[in-house]
């Protein structure tokens, strides 16, 4: 069976702030909790799914790790080795720098060695961007503020007054963990004194209070490529919050979302356009000029006789395709108008047009032929 999203479980929207997400599993673990369902293992069952989605989703680096991966972000199965589905919805040149995170990853949420150094790691971040279909189309260079923690200049990002160093922890000798044995027993817990860190700050800096880093509004250029589509993310390496005392940086991931055009609708790399025409026209054949993506005047002819739905193929006029020269193409599709409020001199023409008219509508007539022989063997029975 498929694994429900947490956000799902929870109830709550994904972009819902820690406070809702703690109420929201408040009153659900509440509801579920065994105690007020004995006997129930559906319940049962519910409370368990609702502390996993919230353990998960309460932490803002596994949270960050979620919205990414979804849950082949905690699932030890091949799926994450295999580089294929997590990394769906990242263009082609994202992709690249993508196993270190996987090596991150596993060392952060499956319990793997580098504790110390991954206690230590920045918190990603997210921003999202809401771009215009002509910005995806010719590409954009923007500017993002964050508010950040960046490494503290007073004390470089190492926590420690100007002048003294962190000393090497005594409890756990750097290691960041202690093993107590009891019995047949050895149980490996992190240090008390140091918190994991493996080091201890006696004369903390006062700059930023010992953890090496401090708040700070920076801002970011950042370059969206041209062809990007809505749902793209976009990961920054390294440019997320600093880690502390010195840590590797988190990262930033910018998630895009193209806004709805006037004319165009997109489906990958084609533009499609409705454009409505008057009967004379579809009937006549004649020029029509329609807009591009890029904002110029394209001529379409429509032959004589066009019908209604009829599409048109404007080569090359589309979406660029991401990191490539190639464009896809851009469809008109006339509707046929009917004309309104007509005057009676117009309704005369149209009369009079009526009276000549000799197999113009070969479609209608044989509608209405097939209907009266349909009607006629009904009657011969
Ligand atoms: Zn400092
Ligand atoms: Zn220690």
């Amino acid at each position: 069976m498929a694994k429900r999203d947490y956000y799902e479980i929870l109830g709550v929207s994904r972009t819902c702030t820690e406070r809702e997400l703690k109420a929201a599993f408040r009153r659900l673990a509440k509801k579920y909790h065994p105690d007020a369902n004995p006997d129930d293992p559906e319940a049962a069952e519910k409370f368990k799914e609702i502390n996993e989605a919230y353990e998960v989703l309460k932490d803002p680096q596994k949270r960050a790790a979620y919205d990414r991966y979804g849950h082949a972000a905690f699932s030890n199965g091949g799926a994450a080795g295999a580089g294929g589905g997590p990394f769906d919805g990242f263009g082609p040149d994202f992709g690249a720098a993508m196993s270190d995170i996987f090596e991150e990853m596993f060392g952060e949420f499956m319990g793997g060695g580098r504790r110390r150094s991954q206690a230590a790691r920045g918190a990603d971040l997210r921003v999202d961007l809401d771009i215009t279909l002509s910005e995806a189309f010719f590409g954009k260079k923007a500017t993002i503020t964050l508010h950040t923690a960046v490494p503290c200049e007073a004390c470089e990002g190492t926590g420690a007054a100007k002048g003294s160093q962190p000393r090497i922890c005594p409890t756990c000798g750097g290691r960041g963990a202690v093993r107590t044995s009891s019995g047949f027993f050895t149980v490996e817990r992190t240090c008390p004194s140091c918190h994991g860190q493996g080091e201890i700050i006696a004369d903390p800096c006062d700059v930023c209070g010992g953890s090496g880093r401090v708040a700070k509004e920076r801002k970011l250029k950042v370059k969206i490529p041209a062809g990007v589509e809505d749902g793209t993310r976009i990961r920054l390496a390294g440019e997320g919050e600093a880690g502390l005392r010195g840590g590797p940086p988190g990262d930033l991931y910018i998630f895009l979302s193209v806004r709805p055009h006037e004319f165009f609708q997109r489906d990958g790399a084609d533009l499609f356009c409705r454009v409505p025409i008057s009967m004379v026209k579809a009937a006549l054949g004649g020029e029509i000029e329609v807009p591009t993506i890029e904002g110029e005047k394209a001529r379409v002819t429509i032959p004589e006789g066009t019908q209604h739905g009829a599409r048109f193929r404007l080569k090359g006029k589309g979406m660029p395709v991401l990191n490539s020269s190639r464009r896809g193409d851009m469809y008109i599709q006339v509707d046929v108008e009917t004309p309104v409020n007509l005057t009676e001199r117009q309704k005369e023409l149209l009369r009079e047009f009526e009276k000549e008219a000799e197999n113009n509508s070969p479609k209608s007539d044989g509608f209405f032929a097939r209907a009266k022989k349909f009607w006629e063997s009904l009657n011969s029975d």
